[in-house]
């Protein structure tokens, strides 16, 4: 399961400059996703040693004095809740300030690793300035210039250290994973209760939690599954949902884990912003995703309203094109029995292994039936293709100039592989690699 960095701290004290230098890019990494460029504060970080979920959870500008202080102890709060390792940033330049130390005083009182950055050192001259910052009566303060970069890798060394350790592979065995998520109150609980309430479904008794999610095995049709529910623990949680971000984290988090993510959409409430973007986090990770539109009852429905949600929902999650659509009711019951079915045919394909043989069959039928265009003169020369990965499906095709492939051409031959694969709802990745 991935750690989670929250990175904590008043307005305009580098929060955003920090999480943009410790993600090495200087912007979001799902930005060509429509509707998933807003308010990016969460990236997972791959550069280091050991993969982590950054979070900014810097929210918005305070009208006043109290409501900042009101602001940095529900941020704070939240970090406790959610966080693995606090980073708080202070300002260097403008010094330690009040809410600065009853932040410090509220967040030492829990046992989350907690380091405290000193923020705007630039150079040898502001080092002065970290001294006034030992009053806080911490271990450790670490000056940092996150927009320069001094001190970063300082602060990276003992984030690896401070990051838990990797655990062990998750439970071998090959169950699919299923993730349900969604905004507060769409109905992934009331789902999640149909799914394994299902005569088709047994539910294994002994649940395993952790402390995102309530994970509870089960099998349908002689295979084993298990639910990862993030409702279920926030049930339990007392933090309320005022940050909409850490709802968010929870989704990140068990889409890590899973394989097969239901996106579960109000019908009545439409598609959201913060839909599109776990969605699109989904799409990243190459999960196999299913839309599930719940509370289909309230919807005043004619023999057209299905079809024109379906092209809406469409139009909106254009980065998933193949993503099976359901649409249900948790509270009649109506197709609920449907998603397991989907399910399990989602993960066979997403499970898939495609034999050589099959799959340079089809791509020499295809590129005989339709040539790709001269590049720099010359006809392009494909050779062959393989899988190369599965969980999403990967096949790697090896061709006399992998840049030459036009993006038409890529779409062409990634269709013919699914139709002659049978891949309808799940992801696939081809890709293309030159050789002489
Ligand atoms: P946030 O509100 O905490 O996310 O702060 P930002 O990252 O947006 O930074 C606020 C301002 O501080 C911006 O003008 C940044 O350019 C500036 N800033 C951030 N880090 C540094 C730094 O290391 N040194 C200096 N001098 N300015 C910085
Ligand atoms: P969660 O927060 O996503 O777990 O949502 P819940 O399962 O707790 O459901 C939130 C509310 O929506 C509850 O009052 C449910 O009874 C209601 N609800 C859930 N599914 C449906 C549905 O299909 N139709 C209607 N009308 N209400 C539903």
């Amino acid at each position: 399961m991935l750690p989670v960095v929250a990175i904590v701290g008043r307005p305009n004290v580098g929060k955003s400059t920090l999480f943009n230098r410790l993600l090495g890019k200087r912007k979001a990494i799902v930005e060509d996703i429509p509707g998933v460029t807003r308010d990016r504060n969460y990236a997972r970080v791959d550069r280091f040693g050991r993969p982590f979920l950054l979070v900014d959870t810097g929210g918005f500008e305070p009208a006043s004095e109290d409501r900042l202080l009101a602001q940095m102890r529900e941020q704070s709060q939240l970090a406790i809740e959610e966080a693995d390792i606090i980073l708080l940033v202070l300002d260097g330049k403008e010094g330690l300030t009040p809410s600065d130390v009853e932040v410090v005083e509220l967040l030492r009182r829990h046992d989350k690793p907690l380091l405290c950055l000193v923020n705007k050192i630039d150079g040898p001259r502001d080092e002065a300035n970290t001294a006034e910052f030992y009053a806080l009566g911490l271990d450790e303060i670490l000056p940092l210039s996150a927009a320069h970069g001094h001190g970063v890798s300082d602060l990276i060394v003992r984030l690896e250290e401070l990051l838990p350790p990797v655990r062990e592979r998750e439970r071998a065995g090959d169950e699919t994973r299923l993730a349900i998520i969604g905004r507060p109150n769409v109905g992934k609980s009331s789902l999640v209760n149909r799914i394994l309430g299902y005569e088709r479904v047994v539910a294994n008794p002994i649940a395993g939690t952790t402390r995102d999610s309530v994970d509870t095995p089960f099998t349908y049709n002689h295979r084993s599954y298990l639910m990862i529910d993030t409702a279920g623990i926030r049930r339990k949680g007392r933090v309320s949902q005022k940050l909409e971000k850490f709802s968010v984290i929870q989704a990140l988090k068990a889409m890590e884990r899973a394989h097969v993510v239901l996106v579960v959409i109000d019908a009545a409430e439409g598609v959201t912003d913060q839909d599109l973007t776990v969605a699109g986090y989904a799409e990243e990770k190459g999960r196999a995703v299913m839309l599930v539109v719940n509370k289909w009852d309230l919807v005043e429905k004619d023999h057209t309203t299905m079809g024109s949600y379906v092209k809406d929902l469409r139009a909106r999650f254009k980065f998933l094109p193949h993503a099976p659509v359901l649409f249900v009711s948790a509270l009649t019951g109506q197709r609920v029995a449907k998603i397991m079915a989907e399910v399990e045919k989602l993960a066979d394909e997403f499970n898939r292994r495609l034999p050589t043989s099959a799959l340079n069959k089809v791509l020499r039928e295809a590129v005989e039936a339709h040539q790709p265009s001269m590049f720099r003169g010359k006809r392009l020369k494909f050779f062959y293709a393989t899988q190369t990965a599965v969980r999403p499906p990967t096949i790697t095709v090896f061709v006399s100039r992998a840049d030459g492939v036009h993006f038409s051409y890529q779409r062409y031959l990634a269709n013919r592989f699914r139709e002659a694969l049978g891949l309808t709802g799940s992801p696939l990745r081809v890709r293309y690699q030159s050789r002489e």
